[in-house]
């Protein structure tokens, strides 16, 4: 067997500030530390940092007064940051800066009297953050069907934005559609679909036309990596999201000779490895990295640690 390895994979500018914002507010503060939902949508990630004294909350209220909280990359709603404010919480911002770009868009557009079309999964963490910053002025479509329905008041002043892990080719479908419907309809200059998302999309399309299976390491609620293992499904493949290498089959491989593997933006290098690993134990596999495209996105961390990161760092 032959395992094609894709790169860019795994992690994103935006996980690894997260990760490293709970490892070090657990340094700082000490346990327990309260993060509002999963820190990042990987089971693995989310089980380690319990070990190690993170408590994850679904709701404000579930946190004790005074304590010290953390929000996750996917953001939050300004209700929310008031919830937390009001039960007097030290409460650190995680939220990845290309979901915060998100946020200031619907301001924006919100306070120019604009109606805001977010194209997005109902429910998802980042969606429920956006949807947060206007919701008299934002409806939400999933798909072109949506589009077909929607009823807005003024078709001069309206405008897009998308969530920020969808596939590309759903989401430019869905504009499309409400382009053809609201041929005035506006947009930010740049797209909201991450860097991390394009690139890691575009190495499965790349990849995958010479392989037999594609396996995507992720969690089932991680929407990035669920639009890897859609997008390799899409193209005719056996396709698989798992978490680690518990997860998969060895029937899963009977016709396979060259796999693809890689890992959506909340997945750790090392559940990858551990699943290169299993291959290679059970079918003698040999690996091959391709590049698709470099990566060099860095993200600061939330400026109430980074004089304590610095000071970790001199140790
Ligand atoms: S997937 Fe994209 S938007 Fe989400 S945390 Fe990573 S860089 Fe940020």
């Amino acid at each position: 067997m032959k395992i094609i390895l894709a790169a860019p994979r795994g992690f994103c500018a935006g996980v690894n500030m997260a990760i490293d914002s709970l490892d070090l507010t657990l340094q700082k503060f000490g346990p327990p530390v309260y993060v509002y939902h999963e820190i990042v949508h990987n089971q693995y990630v989310v089980n380690t940092f319990r070990d190690k004294g993170a408590v994850f909350v679904n709701e404000i209220d579930e946190v004790p007064e005074g304590s010290v909280l953390l929000f996750s990359a996917h953001g939050v709603s300004p209700q929310v940051r008031e919830a937390a404010k009001a039960r007097s919480l030290n409460a650190l911002d995680a939220t990845c800066p290309l979901v915060t770009k998100v946020h200031l868009e619907a301001i924006k557009y919100a306070k120019a009297g604009y109606t805001i079309i977010l194209i997005g999964h109902d429910g998802h963490d980042e969606v429920i953050g956006t949807m947060g910053e206007a919701p008299e002025a934002i409806l939400l479509v999933e798909d072109e069907a949506d589009v077909a329905e929607l009823q807005v008041k003024d078709e001069s002043k309206l405008a897009y934005l998308t969530q920020t892990t969808l596939s590309v080719d759903d989401a430019n479908r869905v504009i499309n559609k409400l382009r053809e419907r609201f041929p005035h309809i506006e947009s930010p200059p740049k797209g909201d679909i991450c860097y991390a998302t394009q690139n890691r999309q575009e190495a499965v399309r790349v990849l995958s036309d010479d392989v037999d299976v594609v396996v995507v390491l992720g969690s089932q609620n991680s929407s990035n990596s669920q639009r890897l293992r859609e997008l390799a499904a899409e193209g005719g493949k056996q396709a698989y999201l798992i978490d680690g290498p518990d997860d998969l089959d060895l029937d899963y491989f009977t016709a396979a000779s060259t796999v693809l593997i890689t890992a959506g933006a909340s997945a750790p290098e090392s559940v990858v490895q551990a699943t290169i690993d299993w291959l290679i134990k059970h079918f003698d596999a040999t690996v091959e990295v391709k590049q698709i495209r470099e990566e060099s996105v860095h993200f600061p961390l939330p400026k109430p640690l980074r004089a304590f990161a610095a000071e970790v760092q001199a140790q």
